[in-house]
């Protein structure tokens, strides 16, 4: 039986990556087109086999390259505009299923990725040659792996640790996005607006890495890191209204801008309905921006709305109106906000916004700092802000610093693994996922 994307959610149970560097965000200009070459296969253990291997053979090109809205490749398309693409590395799209001489037991991933890429070099596929990207599937039934799925962040290998038959895009765009170096992404609830008295609490539920899942798609932050958004960002020099486009969909105008808070940035982007994304998603948003390190953007909550990806609270129910940070002398408000448009004033150095001039026309774009998704990079994380669930560096990148187990709200509940941390809440769809993780190398959910 083919499960149905409800069955493949409540199945699935976390997503966790493993961290192999962080870039610096602020290292390059506008990244070009990129064209990645995946290759998924499948792969059994000495102790375990698909319960269904013909179904999974047939639901993996669908999950990865097939022409639905909710295949990997369909995504990231559609989100990046077409800077970002993915293709089958192979004729036939995937591979195996392979047999591992390896036992599922103890979730053994560090050996699934070694034996698997001893065994496409035997059939003389090279890495970064044939294909960019690995996605190893294995069934989940023996490994006891705390999570649905596992990336190296950023990286080119993910590991999806299959439960059912298709584990579905709210997981594989998820690690996916942790390739592309994306960190989970939380919240600050800053209740009435002041960023000088925020606490850490939660995630997003504005991208796919922040518990939205995939219609959410990513947010201003990940896309400007990505270097999406390099010619339709806005960076804030002076005071003044400032008019943004929806972050996506199509069509030409300043999608986000990226204001100088100190060391950190303010990102504030524009919601609405477009394309695959945002039906439930509406106003302007906020993202306070870690020393330079977009990929590890927060919301910035000013309401205690707490809206979810999966209660019915309305879409615009915690968008932004006013900030304020009287440290850094920057205030922000929103003149106005629907129909395809947002208005807003920015008032830096102290100015005041009731001094802030009449509308005008958005300023040209300036690129922004951005990084390509380039996997191997060893830069150290940058210190700042520091997302929910974070509990700083890790000490290396080989052990397992990410943990999540979920429930489905009746069944499986609490936390597995071993990894210390808080523990941020991500929701996705009516599925719960309890996380943990450590910040920049090892292993992040
Ligand atoms: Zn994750």
């Amino acid at each position: 039986m083919k499960l149905s994307a409800l069955g493949r959610i409540a199945l699935a149970t976390s997503v966790t990556v493993l961290t192999v560097g962080v870039l610096p965000d602020s290292a390059q200009a506008a990244a070009p087109s990129v064209k990645r070459k995946i290759l998924p296969v499948l792969v059994e253990f000495s102790d375990a086999s698909f319960q269904f291997p013909d179904k999974v053979k047939a639901s993996t090109p669908d999950t990865y390259f097939g022409s639905k809205k909710d295949s990997a490749a369909s995504f990231l398309s559609e989100v990046s505009r077409g800077r970002y693409t993915v293709v089958p590395a192979v004729t036939g799209q995937f591979l195996g299923p392979i047999t591992l001489d390896l036992s599922a037991a103890g979730c053994p991933h560090g050996q699934i990725n070694t034996m698997t890429r001893a065994e496409l070099a035997k059939r003389g596929l090279v890495a970064g040659e044939d294909y960019d990207s690995l996605s190893m599937v294995f069934p989940a039934q023996k490994t006891n792996c705390p999570w649905a799925g596992l990336a190296t962040q950023p990286g080119p290998t993910t590991w999806i640790n299959l439960y059912g038959t298709a584990s579905g895009i709210d997981v594989v765009g998820h690690e996916l996005g942790h390739n592309l170096g994306f960190r989970h992404q939380g919240r600050f609830l800053c209740t009435g607006g002041d960023l000088t008295a925020c606490r850490s609490e939660g995630s997003s539920y504005k991208s796919i890495m922040g518990g939205g899942g995939y219609r959410s798609g990513f947010t201003a932050p990940e896309m400007i890191h990505a270097g999406w958004l390099s010619d339709s960002t806005t960076k804030v020099t002076k005071s003044g209204t400032y008019t943004l486009r929806p972050l996506h969909g199509t069509g030409s105008g300043t999608r986000a801008l990226d204001i100088a808070l100190g060391k950190d940035r303010l990102v504030l982007e524009y919601r609405h309905a477009a394309g695959s994304f945002d039906a439930t998603i509406e106003g302007v948003h906020a993202y306070r921006v870690p020393a330079g390190t977009y990929s590890g953007a927060s919301l910035i909550d000013t309401t205690t709305a707490n809206k979810t990806a999966a209660n019915d609270a309305p879409a615009n129910v915690d968008a932004v109106k006013k900030l304020t940070d009287r440290a850094n002398r920057v205030s922000v408000a929103v003149v106005s906000s629907g129909n395809g448009t947002a208005k807003i004033k920015v008032a830096l150095n102290g100015d005041s916004l009731a001094a802030v001039g009449a509308p005008k026309a958005s300023p040209s774009a300036t690129p922004t700092a951005s990084v390509s998704p380039t996997p191997g990079a060893s830069a150290s994380p940058t210190a700042g802000q520091v997302a929910a669930g974070d509990t700083g560096p890790a000490p290396d990148g080989s052990a397992t610093a990410d943990l999540a187990a979920t429930t489905t709200g009746t069944s499986r509940t609490g936390l597995l693994g071993a990894a210390a941390g808080a523990v941020a809440l991500v929701l996705a769809g009516l599925v719960t996922l309890f996380l943990t993780r450590r910040r920049g190398r090892g292993k992040h959910a």
